[in-house]
Order: C-alpha cells, then structure tokens, then sequence
C-alpha cells in the first residue's frame, strides 16, 4: 500500500533579500485511499508544501525527510517523483507554447508509465476521459494553458489526473475560479480517480465548499508553516463557522 510520509519538513525560499523559512516542521501521513484536506490562510505556506513534495527548484528543503514506500522523494529529481507517482495540479497552471495537450498527455503518460502509450487505445483513452469532464474534443488540439480560462485550466489539471493515476495526488486550489457547475465536473473527476482506491489525495484549498463535493477523511489545518490542528470532516465545519483567526492570531510568520 502507497504511503506518502512527511516528517518534520523544513523548507525555505530565496530571494534577494535572502533566504526565508516558509515550511516549520509539517508532519503529514498520507495513505493509499485516503483523502486529507489541506485547509488554512493565504499565505500560510500550502503552495509552498505542494511544490515542495513535486520538487520545484524554487524551495530548498532545510530539514526533515519525504518518503513513498519508504523511498526517499527528496533525493529524487522532479521527473523521478513523477514516475514515482506523485502527481502535483498547480494552483496557477503554467502555459506551455507550441505543445497541444494532446502531445503533451502523451509525453506525460510516457514518461510516468516508461513507454509510450499503444496509440489507439491511448486516443480512446483520452477521448473518454474529456467526455467525462464534459470537454469539446477541439480543446486536445490547443497549446497547454495558452489562453485558457481558469475553469479550463482545472479541467485540464484532472485530465491529466486520471489519465496518469498517480499514488499521490496533489491538488493545489483546483476548486479556485470555477463555477458551481465546473466545480460539480472537477469533483466528479477527482472522485473517480479517489473511488479507484490506490490514490491518496492532498487536497488543499483556502474555502470549504469544495468539501461538500469531495468528503475528507481527515481534515488539516495549516497556519504559519505547519499543521496546527488536525480533525474529521466535522473540522471544515468548525472553519466554516469560525474562520481562521483563531490560528493566526499571535503567530509569528
Ligand atoms: P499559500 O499557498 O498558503 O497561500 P504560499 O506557499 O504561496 O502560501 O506562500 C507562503 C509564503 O511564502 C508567502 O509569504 C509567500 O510570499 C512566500 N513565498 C512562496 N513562494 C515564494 C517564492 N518563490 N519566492 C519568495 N517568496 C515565496
Ligand atoms: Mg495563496
Ligand atoms: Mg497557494
């Protein structure tokens, strides 16, 4: 069974003004079939988690350790993540000039799967998956994210979900931007891929109401660079009712 460990993760940004501690020891398990909602302020450092287990060359891991399976993911390049099954949807996906998506799931699929997917049954595959997420056939043939609209973007994120079935999926904001009815097609992709139980997702978001779509079995809350309440799905609830402040208030970040 995939496990996903974090165990007191530090990491920090540079920049010109030098180097700042955004991560302070997050602790997280994630298992294969469970879904663990990441919920808390803006700024509070959740991007920087996410990039963080993808990765990115941006943040520099200062202390603690990652593992899938017992591997350790901090050693490996972003590309090794991958095909060891860490998925990552961006909060704000990037545009990738003169690539169609079509071309760029392919390479996607082929680097995490080690070879290239049989092309007919690949593009039933794809036909398949953008029915269920209800999108015209004609968007396969646009460059990735070049003009997208933000509901598009997500669609695009949960495409490459369930075509890559990862073991880990990280799903940064993908309810931010959508409508209510984007918002139904989104979930309904990320549930499938959930209800085939060998995933476990980390599902940030900043607002509940993804939540009603999308049940947590456990529910985080992230303030200042680590978790600093954990709970069922009852806990979304509270945050709902009561909002952050209680979390933010007199800490430093
Ligand atoms: P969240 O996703 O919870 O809104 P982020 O992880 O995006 O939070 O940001 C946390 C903090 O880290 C913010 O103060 C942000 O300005 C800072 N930060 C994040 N990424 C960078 C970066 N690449 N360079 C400089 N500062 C960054
Ligand atoms: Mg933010
Ligand atoms: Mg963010």
């Amino acid at each position: 069974m995939a496990t996903l460990e974090i165990h007191d993760l530090h990491v920090s940004v540079e920049s010109e003004t030098g180097s700042t501690e955004i991560l302070r020891g997050v602790d997280l398990t994630v298992k294969q079939g469970e879904t663990h909602a990441i919920m808390g302020p803006n700024g509070s450092g959740k991007s920087t988690l996410a990039y963080s287990l993808a990765g990115h060359p941006k943040y520099t891991v200062t202390g603690g350790t990652v593992t899938l399976d017992g591997e350790d993911v901090l050693e490996m390049s972003v590309d090794e993540r991958a095909r060891a099954g860490v998925f990552l949807a961006m909060q704000y996906p990037v545009e990738v000039p003169g690539v169609s998506v079509s071309n760029f799931l392919r390479t996607s699929a082929t680097a995490v799967r080690g070879e290239a997917p049989r092309l007919r049954t690949w593009v039933k595959e794809v036909k398949e998956a953008m029915e269920r997420l209800e999108m015209d056939p004609a968007f396969a043939e646009r460059n990735v994210n070049e003009g997208f609209s933000g509901g598009e973007k997500k669609r695009h994120e949960i495409l490459q979900l369930e075509l890559l079935r990862p073991k880990v999926a990280i799903l940064d904001e993908t309810d931010s931007g959508l409508d209510i009815d984007a918002l139904r097609i989104v979930s309904s992709g990320v549930n499938r891929v959930r209800e085939s139980g060998d995933v476990g997702t980390l599902l940030i978001t900043h607002y509940t109401r993804i939540l009603r779509y999308i049940k947590p079995d456990h529910v985080h809350v992230f303030a200042g660079g680590r978790i600093v309440e954990s709970g069922g799905a009852e806990l979304a609830d509270k945050l709902e009712a009561e909002g952050y402040e209680q979390y933010t208030k007199g800490a430093a970040s």
